[in-house]
């Protein structure tokens, strides 16, 4: 027979190209692109991911080594997910290596191994017959096996080795031949079990018949689209945007429907804080055991084992956090990407990129289509389908017939004018009164990124910037404010520069003193308050949304974590305390993130009954705060993108950061200078802009000293160049490396 050839990239390893081996006869039938395989490379043996396989190679064969072997308990990587690694290779410029464990399937642990259980595989009525065969055979461990588990159903794999004496190899041949099963729970009832124990649920019981709505006429228009488009073949990326509570989530669900119907699989993407027991539920009541689960809490075997299910064609629809995306399912459909804004969709750990446009290939790479839903989509995207790359579908109105809150602006410099100084207004201090004495509910925001990080003034509301940059200047600990962006520092001042006003302070509210200041406020209230400190513990979150929605309290305080998703139907007042916090954050984000953060807070209110919002704010004038008030994303959108076309921000332009590192600190501050001004004088790069280096807010992390560059231009391809250019000069410097982020 002619031989065949495999190119391998090996793990592990600086070596970023792939070398060919013999395919072994014995291995031809199960070598496939994407397998992972075991090889001799240099003295050791390593492992390896096959990229392709070839008939013919030029190196000579006399000098090629045989794949050695396919290691155990790892799943191979389909085609579809290998060429996708290979387009992140490029795309953020890293390794085959580091690209293909992007998308790796995830490996079954070894560490529970000998927790498995162990599951008859046979009719019950049949194991009599079974069993006198095997001692027949003299295989009377096997018929032990299968005895003891016609009385007890299942054991463990330990119990079986230890007390009944059957070998770990015996249990596998018996596997083999069809007699048991092994895996964590895999016979147990409910496949959804290992993840709904991490969401405290242990019976399965409490999923009910879903209700099914009748769908709207706008819920109507979006999903006929999308069906007429699939029925023609038409592979399209939309964008689903609909106010808070217009029911998207029902849309989705019934386009995955429509393509399951087909003969497709769908992917669901949320983010992970989302992926509560109300989301889970839901899912689960419209497809039952179809639906596979995987988020962060999962053991390794347990999202083996939901892998594994989707693999082999058990599931229909996979839900889960950003690494989903990496799901090896055949034959896609539809990926949906839910609350698409959300920033817990970018990867922080190289290669880093937004799943979105992870997404938006993989749905090229399978022809399958991509849905983007949001209440407050990105700029870009929104972007994108102003200029028609994307399909919009509209939902204007909210699904239960209730309107948008009232949503009114208070502003903190008038009340601190009037002589009050606490942190409530008095007009928020009255809504909550008449919401305590109608036994309504309440939600108290408070948002603490940045928070205490910057200085403003509560007189004008002027937050101190960089004379040089139009950026927040941040408090050091030596008391001295540093521009992040260009390394400018000054002295704390005394008073305000804008106004003069004394009343100059850092934004010291967090939310355990907003808990303690209600308290004292409504002594007669009760009190949650739910940040990441109180949630700590397993399922606290859980407990407390639960007990808020049963109406155990009167007042929920708390950050970010309670905006998401939930839908309390007796809440009827929204306050948010210091909306401006967000607006510090000196990253061209910021005005995103707080109408993203206003938004949604607002949209918590009223969703069954009448509700009301109220914004405090040192900033009322500023566009992310008065669209959010008005509740029109359309409006926000035009200021924010006239924003960001003026000062060269994504989408206008493209951006990647560099963050060198280093453990020596003076060869860092050389290495980054001289390798920036070569940049800077390359006349290839004469558009670019560049900006650094400077030292980040964090200038060390865990010894590693750190300075961080800005490169912009409209055309992608030249920050890859650059990042090229960066890795050939940085090869002089042993002790430094850099770190790309892009946009
Ligand atoms: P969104 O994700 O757009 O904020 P949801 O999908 O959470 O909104 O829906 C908001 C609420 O409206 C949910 O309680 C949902 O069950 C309900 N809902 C959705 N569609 C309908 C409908 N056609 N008729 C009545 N209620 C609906
Ligand atoms: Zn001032
Ligand atoms: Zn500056």
């Amino acid at each position: 027979m002619k031989n065949l050839f495999a190119d391998i990239i090996i793990a592990n390893t600086n070596v970023d190209r792939p070398f060919t081996y013999i395919i072994p006869q014995n291995l031809r039938d199960d070598i496939i692109p994407g397998c992972p395989v075991l090889i001799e490379f240099g003295k050791s043996i390593k492992k390896g991911y096959v990229i392709e396989i070839r008939e013919s190679t030029d190196v000579d064969i006399a000098r090629l080594k045989q794949i050695l072997s396919i290691p155990e308990k790892e799943l191979s990587t389909d085609e579809n997910l290998l060429t996708l690694a290979i387009w992140i290779k490029h795309r953020y410029g890293v390794s085959f290596d580091k690209a293909i464990a992007t998308v790796m399937p995830v490996k079954s642990g070894v560490e529970e191994k000998t927790n498995n259980e162990i599951y008859l595989n046979i009719e019950a009525d049949k194991i009599k017959t079974i069993t006198e065969e095997l001692k027949r055979k003299r295989k009377t461990a096997w018929a032990r096996l299968l005895e003891e588990l016609e009385i007890r159903r299942n054991i463990s794999q330990s119990y079986a080795n230890k007390e009944l004496k059957v070998s770990s190899t015996s249990i596998k041949r018996m596997v083999e031949e069809g007699y048991i099963l092994v895996g964590t729970e895999k016979k147990s009832s409910n496949p959804l079990l290992p993840v709904l124990k991490t969401l405290g649920i242990e019976d399965f019981n409490d999923i009910v018949n879903a209700k099914d709505y009748t769908l709207n006429q706008e819920q109507e228009t979006a999903i006929n689209i999308f069906k007429s488009d699939f029925e023609e073949g038409r592979k399209n990326t939309y964008l689903l945007h609909g106010i808070t509570g217009s029911g998207k989530t029902l849309v989705f669900i019934n386009m995955i429907k429509y393509v399951i119907s087909k003969g497709y699989k769908a992917i669901v993407l949320i983010p992970e804080i989302s992926l509560t027991y109300q989301t889970v539920l839901r899912m689960a009541q419209h497809f039952g055991n179809r639906v596979a689960i995987i988020n962060s809490k999962l053991s390794k075997n347990e999202r083996f084992y939901q892998f594994d299910r989707i693999k082999n064609d058990d599931a229909d629809v996979i839900i889960g956090p950003r690494s989903a995306i990496f799901a090896p399912v055949k034959k896609l459909g539809l990926i949906v990407i839910d609350e698409e804004h959300d920033s817990a969709y970018k990867n922080e750990n190289v290669p880093t990129f937004n799943v979105r446009d992870v997404a938006k290939k993989l749905s090229e790479i399978t022809n399958a289509s991509l849905l983007l839903a949001s209440a407050t989509p990105t700029p870009e995207t929104y972007n994108r389908a102003m200029n028609g790359e994307i399909k919009l579908l509209e939902l204007n109105t909210r699904a239960k017939n209730t309107s948008l809150p009232r949503v009114s602006i208070v502003d903190m410099r008038e009340e601190l004018k009037r002589g009050n100084r606490s942190i409530f207004s008095e007009k928020l201090k009255s809504l909550i009164e008449d919401r305590l004495k109608k036994h309504e509910q309440i939600m108290l925001f408070m948002n603490r990124r940045g928070y205490s990080s910057f200085v403003s003034c509560r007189s004008c509301g002027e937050a101190i910037k960089c004379k040089h940059c139009d950026v927040t200047m941040t408090l050091h600990n030596n008391n001295r404010l540093v521009c992040h962006y260009c390394g400018y520092s000054m002295e704390l001042p005394k008073i305000c520069p804008e106004c003069g006003s004394k009343y100059i302070a850092n934004f010291g509210t967090g939310t355990q003193k907003l808990e303690a200041m209600t308290r004292a406020e409504f002594p007669n209230a009760k009190v949650l308050r739910m940040d990441t400190d109180s949630v700590s513990k397993k399922n606290a979150a859980n407990d407390m949304i639960r007990d808020f929605a049963r109406g155990d309290a009167d007042i929920l305080i708390g950050t970010q974590m309670i905006v998401k998703g939930h839908d309390f139907s007796n809440v009827t007042l929204v306050g948010i305390m210091a909306a401006d916090t967000s607006l510090y954050v000196s990253n061209y984000t910021s005005a995103q993130r707080t109408f993203e953060l206003l938004t949604q807070a607002a949209g918590r209110a009223g969703r069954a009954k009448e509700g009301e919002a109220l914004i405090q704010t040192y900033k009322p004038e500023n566009y992310a705060i008065v669209a959010a008030a008005a509740q029109d994303y359309k409006k926000y959108f035009e200021n924010e993108i006239a924003y960001r076309s003026l000062l060269g921000y994504p989408p206008a332009c493209y951006m990647m950061t560099v963050m060198f590192s280093s453990i020596k600190e003076e060869e860092l501050d050389i290495s980054a200078k001289k390798i920036i001004e070569s940049i800077k004088s390359d006349i290839k790069f004469k558009k670019t802009i560049i900006i650094g280096p400077t030292t980040p807010a964090v200038s060390k992390v865990k010894d590693y000293y750190r300075k961080l560059v800005y490169i912009k231009n409209t055309n992608y391809d030249i920050l890859l160049d650059v990042q090229r250019k960066i890795e050939e000069n940085l090869t002089a410097y042993k002790n430094v490396g850099a770190i790309y982020d892009f946009n």
